[in-house]
């Protein structure tokens, strides 16, 4: 645990993510490692457990996940499940005393939001966002960009992404109960945060449209929806994302130039050019970086890239834009 300087790390729903992200990614971490796991399928503990030699007393089911309250080697555990059970788990991890890692949407409202950011503070325990790009080198570069103005003011920017889903339709990011919602819910954050560190502040209004071409696959979760943000200073920006269209894009547009990602959101490596020329970093595991991030802002008092106020506050722009297209696209004030 947290005193060999090392972050262990519980990992809470061994879907995809887990599986060939973050568990591959805490095998080349320096300040935080894979400690445990908690998972409702049997085989997959089994399989965990010889695959990365977790002891059994490090394995948790849904049931008696409280017990990790008791476990030394767990000092942080990284909620991974459906986006509508991160509240319920991230307040039962802080409850059992442990820092909180919370993937992205932070939950499925603002409320939810504030109850996790609440167990969190009463338990005296860390919490930060699955927001990976943060601890990335080309959106720190965009953020950089921005910070020190090197094209002058940022006067418009955009943020896309999107990606065309056809499978199953029995998947739990189909099912407004487990996901909240659709694209805003899955990848609108990202365009979203795109548009928020183009321009270096939060927006103060919003309106949004919602568009349909397949109701019988998207029963009850959105398509494609357009978003357009305004920000403090005149700054307008224009979110897109869709699961019926591939997208994966950010770009701002400043007084003596303009910057662009593209991708902008995927594992990378990411790829980025200035009307100056080029932006180039070497690759490096995103999920890599951002646990680190987190292990060392635990440890060290190292800044906390994604806090929990940040995942708060993108679901307070989630709600507006739902609300927005609920009211006919009227502007939302933020
Ligand atoms: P998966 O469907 O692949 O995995 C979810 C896992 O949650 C399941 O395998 C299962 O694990 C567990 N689970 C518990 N209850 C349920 C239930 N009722 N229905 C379905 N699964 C359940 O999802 P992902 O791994 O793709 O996504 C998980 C979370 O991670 C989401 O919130 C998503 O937004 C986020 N994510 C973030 C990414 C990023 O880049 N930051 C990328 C991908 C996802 P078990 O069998 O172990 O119990």
């Amino acid at each position: 645990g947290q005193e060999n300087g090392s972050l262990g790390i519980a990992l809470v729903g061994l879907g995809s993510y887990s599986t060939y992200q973050l568990a591959p990614a805490l095998q080349e971490t320096r300040h935080c490692h894979l400690a445990g796991i908690v998972t409702g399928t049997p085989s997959k503990a089994s399989r965990w457990m010889s695959q990365y030699g977790i002891p059994g007393e490090h394995v948790y089911n849904y049931e008696n996940f409280d017990s990790i309250a008791g476990d030394d080697a767990i000092d942080a555990v990284y909620v991974v499940l459906p986006n509508s059970m991160h509240a319920e788990y991230a307040i039962r991890a802080a409850q059992a005393g442990k820092h909180v890692i919370c993937e992205k949407p932070m939950g499925i409202s603002v409320a939810e939001c504030d109850a996790i950011i609440k167990a969190c503070e009463v338990a005296g325990v860390k919490l930060g966002m699955g927001y990976r790009l943060h601890s990335e080198p080309y959106t720190q570069e965009v953020k950089r960009l921005v910070r020190e103005k090197t094209f002058g003011e940022v006067r418009y920017v955009m943020g896309e992404a999107a990606y065309i889903s056809r499978g199953n339709p029995d998947q739990w990011r189909l099912d407004k109960a487990l996901s909240g919602g659709g694209a805003l819910m899955n990848m609108g954050v990202y365009a979203i945060q795109s548009c928020i560190y183009g321009c270096g502040r939060n927006p103060v209004a919003v309106s949004a449209q919602e568009f349909s071409t397949r109701p019988e696959y998207f029963k009850d979760t959105d398509e494609t929806i357009l978003a357009q943000l305004t920000f403090p200073g005149g700054v307008v920006g224009s979110v897109m994302t869709s699961h019926n269209a591939n997208a994966n894009r950010m770009y701002a547009s400043c007084d003596s130039g303009w910057f662009e990602l593209q991708p902008a959101n995927n594992y990378g490596p990411l790829s980025g050019r200035t009307s100056d020329g080029p932006i180039q970093f070497p690759h490096e595991s995103q999920q890599k970086l951002q646990m680190d991030d987190f292990a060392r802002h635990v440890l060290e008092g190292a800044p906390n890239l994604a806090p929990g106020e940040m995942g708060r506050r993108d679901m307070i722009i989630v709600e507006a834009i739902y609300r927005s297209i609920r009211e006919g696209g009227r502007t939302i004030p933020l």
